[in-house]
């Protein structure tokens, strides 16, 4: 199956987007119903054929990537196994790729990411602990400094944390890690950093919870980090740690405006069973679909789809999953859609938030499938 890979991120008007959007994934649809026989019988029984539009497509329960390893290309072909870092003491999903959805992955992150990066390579601290770090360096040394894909090695798994920062390595001239220990700077990585950047900007990547528990030791330690200047920092990992302690979004970007000298902040929204297709926010906060997925909220107790400002279950579409039926997943995650079109920001499309997980979600049985 081909995907175009020219199609505009983020200027097309929804009706457009969805329409386009749509053609494919009715044909991935029919990829995975004829290639994997449990998504082919979940699909004939569960849902109606004749309706229109994406909302009308099949979608499975996450969860099922924790219970089944399904594939729909032949067990030779795969190269990879991606598993989920999950909470201790819950399984972990497993997704399995071939190398056309690998390269897919990679291709539509850069392109998502080179919306607010730019096309040129910067230096790139991570914002992480040394582990987690020294995996992600093994990987920039397999996919090289271009965002081409070369030849992979088989790797049994990789988790999504690692997975995460291989995506986003793929947008560093240079690699340093920042964190000696969770929430404490390297200094001397830092600098480092700042000097390879010379007069040009800094790519910072991080999880959510890191980058919150490094801004709370600078600030106990009364230290305060400047990253160069349209240095851009991407985070994702959710809220729910800050949510905890009541730190809002405003609150978070105030900090890192402060601690690290970054005013260029974005998040991004997406799970390892949809690697590469992430959502990424906009400067107004809001994420945003691309060219290559897309967002329905749906009630969790009729699965109608819901109109903007409704919250109810995320599910989330990728265009670009062939060698698992990954594409049409129904989250654990709340949310809601802010509208289709018209984001202050300029980019066009749907946006929507997201306000965390449904609570005692371990409880929860597939009932939907
Ligand atoms: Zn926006």
């Amino acid at each position: 199956m081909n995907l175009p890979l020219d199609w505009p991120m983020y200027e097309s008007p929804e009706s457009a987007r969805q329409a386009r959007l749509c053609q494919h994934l009715r044909d991935l649809d029919e990829w995975h119903r004829t290639a994997c026989a449990p998504y082919g019988a979940i699909a004939r029984k569960q849902f109606a054929r004749s309706a229109e539009g994406l909302s009308a497509l099949p979608w499975l329960a996450v969860r099922l990537f924790k219970q089944h390893r399904w594939c729909s290309v032949p067990e030779q072909d795969l190269i990879r196994e991606l598993t989920s870092s999950g909470t201790t003491g819950a399984r972990l999903s497993r997704v399995v790729l071939d190398r056309d959805t690998a390269a897919r992955q990679q291709r539509v992150l850069v392109k998502t990411l080179e919306t607010v990066l730019g096309p040129s390579r910067r230096p790139l601290g991570l914002i992480e602990t040394p582990p987690v770090v020294a995996a992600v360096q093994v990987a920039t040394v397999q996919v090289g400094a271009s965002s081409k894909l070369v030849e992979e090695t088989r790797m049994p798994a990789t988790s999504a944390r690692q997975a995460g920062g291989q995506g986003v390595s793929l947008f560093g001239r240079t690699l340093e890690r920042l964190l000696k220990a969770p929430g404490e700077i390297d200094t001397a990585a830092w600098d480092r950093l700042l000097t390879q950047a010379g007069e040009g900007p800094l790519t910072l990547f991080g999880f959510t919870d890191q980058i919150w528990l490094l801004v709370k030791t600078l600030k106990k330690q009364n230290q305060r980090l400047q990253a160069s200047p349209q240095t851009v920092l991407l985070h994702t990992g959710g809220w729910k740690k800050l949510q905890d302690e009541a730190v809002s979004p405003e609150s978070f970007r105030e900090a890192l405006s402060v601690y690290l000298g970054v005013s260029r902040v974005h998040d991004f929204y997406g799970m390892a069973e949809q690697t590469g297709s992430v959502f990424l926010a906009c400067p107004e906060g809001h994420f945003h679909v691309s060219a290559y997925n897309h967002v329905i909220i749906r009630d969790p107790l009729t699965w109608k789809e819901l109109p903007p400002g409704k919250t109810g279950l995320v599910q989330v579409m990728s265009a670009l999953p062939t060698s698992y039926p990954g594409h049409s997943l129904l989250t654990e995650d709340l949310g809601y859609v802010v509208a289709d079109d018209h984001c202050a920001c300029g980019w066009r499309g749907r946006h929507f938030g997201i306000q965390g997980r449904i609570p005692a979600v371990e409880n929860r049985g597939c009932s939907n499938v």
